[in-house]
């Protein structure tokens, strides 16, 4: 089709009632047909993809050729020189938004006349300015972040022109383009990888049997614990009296290798009493026997101190008086936001490896599904409690079952997303600085801590399974 039949198409179809109540809404009467758009888009489409069309179309100076130039032109063809001399042409609000949102917001060089357009005097081409900037927030949203915040200070700069026209574009190009970048932002701490810091508790191994406790055993089992944690990451926790089988000389050669694996140790005292039912000074004591075979280990005193069973204090002054020891002493406290059961499964696995290794096997699979659980548990949960995700701290013990694990369950992290940082790194985050204002008797992740602290309802991570739970308590009845 040519443009003289077009517009002898448009004419045929002009209807002036119409042209009346488009005035109504502000619409130029200047050329105006009265054609609705309905119909311009229904030509559009059996005239299909038109630049010269539509530069001719354009010149007509006829309303609805020009919505329909809009419609029929091809975005990759339109220069800045077209840009600019159509937007100089706008009369009317519909044929500078039709323009937009139909061709501008497809060209290569929308973000910049978007630009551009922001500061110019005419009315019309200011307003094309931000209907091009609402235009591409609705459809570049994969653009980088940094090109929608460029529009932020030219919409605020255009924000105190009170001509209506410009008006109404400017507070239409705020809302879309703060919803693209609240989008983009969120999008964008999505993307970011997650971060956990594994902490291994109960060195040189914790309850999960009263076998294989000797230096060779527990050897083996630290270095196949440690072999898939190479350049990772890790801080063990230590109980010097749980080895006092080894004697200190036997002690130093497994924290030997923890050392040379790279990893850190902390203290978690010497025999791990309950501060709930040991009395503040015989803990102390305890903690300060512990700290001397981790500091001869280290080569300096340890920097981090994790309390047996998780307890911080079972009241105020309980607590308060064991930090104030703690920062004398120059500790930090080790928190934990992964708590999970994981010796609960472990002391299940170490008799039933000799027992019934089919067993051993089924404990293994259920224990990486529930540690994914665990997980998925306390990502939620931080995110309620938080706001966002956090730098995580997982808690596992130094046991065969973790040993026997640590590859499936350094694969179910990196599923998840996981980079591994330090205790140190994770603990930079702000998360840590939390109010947490809980002094009884449980032990819990400090998520748990933190919701309590805000007067939010508990929520429990997902329980083991009840088969695991029940096969524990047999073990607990034959000891
Ligand atoms: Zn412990």
């Amino acid at each position: 089709m040519e443009a003289p039949e077009i517009l002898r198409a448009l004419r045929a179809e002009a209807n002036p009632a119409n042209v009346a109540g488009m005035a109504r809404y502000g619409i130029s009467t200047n050329g105006t047909l009265g054609v609705p758009v309905k119909s311009l888009r229904k030509l559009a489409k059996s005239i299909g993809r038109d630049h010269r069309l539509a530069l001719e179309l354009w010149d007509s100076g006829i309303h609805e050729a020009r919505i329909l130039a809009t419609i029929i032109d091809d975005p990759a063809l339109v220069t800045k020189r077209q840009m600019d001399r159509w937007a100089r042409d706008f009369d009317s609000w519909d044929v500078c938004d039709q323009a937009c949102q139909n061709l501008f917001r497809y060209t290569p060089h929308a973000w910049e006349m978007a630009a551009k357009w922001s500061a110019a005097r005419p009315e019309f081409v200011r307003r094309a300015a931000f209907a091009l900037m609402a235009g591409l927030a609705v459809k570049a949203k994969s653009a980088p972040r940094e090109r929608f915040e460029a529009f932020l200070p030219l919409i605020a700069a255009a924000s105190t022109d009170r001509r209506n026209m410009v008006k109404k574009s400017v507070a239409w190009a705020r809302r879309c383009v703060t919803q693209v970048l609240l989008l983009l932002i969120s999008l964008a701490a999505f993307a970011q990888p997650r971060k956990v810091a594994i902490t291994i508790d109960d060195l040189p191994r914790g309850g999960d049997s009263r076998d294989a406790r000797d230096l060779v055993s527990i050897r083996v089992l630290t270095s196949k614990l440690l072999d898939p944690l190479r350049g990772i990451p890790v801080i063990g926790f230590v109980n010097g009296g749980r080895a006092e089988q080894l004697g200190a000389p036997g002690l130093q050669t497994i924290l030997k290798l923890w050392v040379d694996s790279g990893a850190t140790l902390g203290n978690h005292t010497w025999s791990h009493p309950d501060l709930n039912t040991t009395p503040l000074a015989d803990y102390e004591a305890d903690l300060l026997r512990g700290e001397a075979a981790v500091s001869q280990a280290l080569g300096r005193p340890p920097l981090y101190f994790r309390h047996p069973f998780l307890h911080a204090g079972k009241d105020t002054a309980t607590r308060r008086g064991l930090e104030e020891f703690l920062g004398e002493h120059h500790y930090r406290i080790a928190p934990v936001t992964l708590d999970n059961s994981d010796w609960m499964f472990a002391a299940v696995y170490a008799p039933a490896l000799k027992a019934d290794p089919a067993l051993a096997a089924r404990v293994r699979e259920t224990y990486l599904v529930y540690m994914d659980s665990i997980f998925a548990f306390f990502e939620q949960r931080t995110r309620e409690v938080v706001g966002r995700d956090i730098p995580q701290v997982l808690l596992i013990h130094a046991s065969r079952l973790n040993a026997d694990s640590m590859p499936a369950l350094l694969a179910m992290m990196r599923r998840r997303g996981y980079q591994f940082v330090s205790l140190e790194d994770a603990l930079k985050d702000p998360a840590y600085s939390l109010p947490d204002n809980y002094y009884g008797t449980g032990g819990f992740s400090w998520i748990h801590r933190w919701s309590r602290t805000k007067g939010m309802p508990n929520k429990g991570e997902p329980d083991e399974p009840g088969w695991i739970a029940e096969a524990y308590r047999n073990l607990q009845k034959v000891q």
